[in-house]
C-alpha cells in the first residue's frame, strides 16, 4: 500500500511513521509512506495556503489552489481514495479500517485554521472522516489514528500471535475478553482459575462469556450488530429474562 499525506506540518509524522509497527510494515515493503506539504505548491511569492472566508468571520480558509495541485502531483495516472480528515466526517471505525486495508493507494488531506475551501470536499475527495465529535487543532492527529488503524491490518504486520481477528470490533463485534499474564497471584490479586488450568474448550468458553459481559455493560448499542456464538446467545438470553 502506498500512503500519501497533505499536511502543513510533515514534521509530525516523523515519529510516528517510524516507531513500532508502523516502521515495521514499512521495513517488511507491505506500505510506503510519503508526507508532502502543500505549501511547496502554492503559486504566491509569500506561498501562502489560506484566506479569509468570504461573507467574513473568524478564521482562515484553506485556499483549493495548492491543494488541487499537490493532489494533481501526486496523482498521475492513479485513483487513490483521497480521504479528508474533518470533524463533519464519517465517524471512523473498525469497519472503515478493513475496507481502506483493501486499498493500494490512500491519500490523506489534513485540515488546519478554520478548515477548507468546500471545493475541495467537493471535486476532490473520495471520503470524509472524523475521529470522534470533538475539535482539533488540524487534521494530522485524525490522520495518524486513521492510518495505524489501517496499517496494522495489512497482511504479515502484525505476527499470528496479535492477530487482530480477537481484537475488539472484529471478534462478533463485540468488545474482546479480559487479559491476565504472570504471575498468577500478584499482591494477592489472583487471575480467573479457568485460564490457569490448561483446559482449551473452557478457556474458550469463559472468554466468549467476558466478552458478552464486558459489551453488555460498556457498550450496549454493539449487541444489536453483533454477530454472537450460539452460547452467548443463550446467556444473553437468559440475562434477558432476568
Ligand atoms: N471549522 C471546522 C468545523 O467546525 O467543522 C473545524 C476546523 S478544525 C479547527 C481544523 C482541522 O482539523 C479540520 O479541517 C480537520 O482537518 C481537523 N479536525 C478537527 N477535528 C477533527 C476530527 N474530530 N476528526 C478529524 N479531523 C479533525
Amino acid at each position: 500500500m502506498r500512503i500519501d499525506v497533505l499536511s502543513l506540518f510533515p514534521e509530525m509524522f516523523t515519529g510516528v511513521f517510524e516507531t513500532s509497527i508502523l516502521k515495521k510494515a514499512s521495513d517488511l515493503g507491505a506500505v510506503s509512506y510519503h508526507v508532502t506539504n502543500f505549501r511547496d505548491f502554492a503559486d504566491n511569492k509569500h506561498k501562502t495556503v489560506d484566506d479569509y472566508p468570504y461573507g467574513g468571520g473568524a478564521g482562515m480558509v484553506l485556499k483549493p489552489q495548492p491543494v488541487f495541485d499537490a493532489v494533481d502531483a501526486l496523482t498521475v495516472g492513479k485513483k487513490p481514495r483521497v480521504i479528508l480528515l474533518c470533524p463533519q466526517g464519517e465517524v471512523h471505525s473498525q469497519q472503515k479500517a478493513e475496507e481502506l486495508s483493501q486499498e493500494d493507494h490512500l491519500l490523506f488531506i489534513c485540515g488546519h485554521y478554520e478548515g477548507y475551501d468546500e471545493r475541495i470536499r467537493e471535486h476532490i475527495v473520495t471520503d470524509e472522516i472524523s475521529i470522534g465529535d470533538y475539535v482539533l487543532t488540524g487534521g494530522e492527529l485524525a490522520a495518524m489514528v486513521v492510518i495505524d488503524s489501517v496499517v496494522r491490518l495489512l497482511p504479515g504486520v502484525l505476527g499470528n500471535e496479535d492477530s487482530p481477528v480477537q481484537d475488539s470490533f472484529s471478534n462478533g463485534g463485540l468488545l474482546e475478553h479480559p487479559h491476565y499474564t504472570r504471575p498468577a497471584d500478584f499482591r494477592g490479586m489472583k487471575v480467573p482459575e479457568v485460564l490457569t488450568s490448561g483446559h482449551h474448550e473452557n478457556i474458550q468458553e469463559w472468554r466468549e462469556r467476558e466478552s458478552l459481559n464486558r459489551t453488555i455493560s460498556r457498550r450496549p448499542e454493539l449487541l444489536e450488530k453483533a454477530r454472537l456464538t450460539d452460547r452467548q446467545k443463550k446467556w444473553l438470553e437468559e440475562q434477558k429474562k432476568q
